[in-house]
């Protein structure tokens, strides 16, 4: 649920080869999310994988992944005109890696907001996580897993379980607004 894949994030070395080439065989599919890029890539097969593409999108308090949209929301705007813009495109918003303490996180400020669900990121520290789930509890979210793989050796460390098939990207909205869905470890 939170991949970046190069040539579309910059921030990435991980080829679209080198993705299919290391996925888990736990994996049922995947959902890259480059930065500000929410559009399909073209032309690629990933079987037996499913592919979906969701954006992670960088606000004034933090960063948000969103699922379910077609226009990105702009550049340095505020979470709320953010999560706003999300929800009124059917989208669902997740809070990335609040409390991580090397990216742009909300921390407590993850309370403020209209969040869908909270990330478990496997780029970060357990007491991180950790934190992500209480904040998670006491919302009364869901969480959702994933790797924020920018390598090869980032993958496969967390995923998220659906009680629901997922064939498509409204699927997972469903899912994620019915908290049908929750992280796991690979
Ligand atoms: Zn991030
Ligand atoms: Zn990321």
């Amino acid at each position: 649920m939170h991949i970046h894949t190069r040539p579309r994030s910059s921030c990435s070395i991980l080829t679209l080869n080198q993705l299919y080439n290391s996925l888990s065989k736990r994996l049922e599919g995947i959902c890259i999310t480059d930065h500000w890029k929410v559009n399909p890539i073209r032309k690629i097969s990933f079987e037996p994988y499913k592919v979906f593409f969701g954006v992670e999108i960088a606000s004034n308090q933090g960063d948000i992944l969103a699922y379910g949209i077609k226009r990105v929301p702009p550049n340095k705007r505020d979470a709320e005109e953010v999560i706003n813009l999300i929800h009124k495109q059917d989208g669902v918003a997740v809070s990335a890696h609040p409390y991580s303490e090397r990216h742009n996180a909300f921390h407590d400020g993850v309370f403020n907001y209209h969040f869908d669900a909270i990330e478990i990121n496997g780029a970060i520290h357990k007491k991180a996580n950790k934190q992500a789930k209480r904040a998670a509890k006491i919302m009364d979210l869901p969480t959702i897993g994933g790797s924020d793989a920018h390598s090869q050796s980032q993958l496969n460390t967390f995923a998220t379980k659906f009680q629901n098939r997922i064939y498509s990207i409204r699927d997972i909205v469903f899912a994620v607004r019915n908290k049908k869905c929750k992280a796991v470890r690979i």
